[in-house]
């Protein structure tokens, strides 16, 4: 397995009991990259997707963040939409979507990003049944369009100084 951007074969470590065939990153400027570089999807391709508004739910979202005035449901989550919005320098949307992947069940991907028509999937313990709605998801929007952020990569979003 080697990082989508430059190639480096990734240490065995990081990609363990991931889903398969996820695009995985050797480092947060390879990610970044990658994600900066992909281009917005016109609103058809959105649509054709499925993708409804989702429903707004606070139950568990414990995780306050100061900085953006909003609560997350885990602190890595809390901490890479910090980072993303310090410095990457483009709009992020937290569960913004909810994409039907079968007859029955929907996926809320963790955020969307509009101008690169990117969704990404924040995850550091996998319950039941997540990993298959992971890939089932990432095969309807395809793998450079949602992106997996996991937990061997939460060294990438520490928090640091964060621009005012
Ligand atoms: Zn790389």
């Amino acid at each position: 397995m080697h990082c989508a951007t430059c190639g480096k074969e990734l240490r065995r470590g990081s990609r363990l009991n991931l889903p398969t065939e996820s695009l995985l990153f050797c480092t947060e400027t390879c990610m970044r990259h990658y994600v900066l570089a992909q281009t917005a999807l016109p609103r058809y391709a959105i649509e054709d997707f499925g993708i409804r508004t989702a429903p707004m739910n606070w139950g568990d979202r414990n995780c306050f963040s100061p900085y953006l005035g909003v609560s997350f449901r885990s602190w890595f989550e809390c901490r890479v939409a910090e980072h993303i919005v310090c410095h990457w320098q483009t709009q992020i949307f937290y569960e913004a979507h909810s994409l039907p992947i079968d007859d029955r069940h929907c996926y809320i991907p963790d955020f969307w990003l509009p101008e690169c028509g990117v969704w990404l999937e924040v995850k550091g313990e996998w319950r039941l049944g997540a990993k298959s709605k992971f890939e089932r998801a990432r095969d309807i929007l395809g793998p450079n369009r949602l992106l997996l952020v996991p937990e061997s990569c939460s060294s990438w979003f520490k928090r640091r100084k964060l621009c005012p």
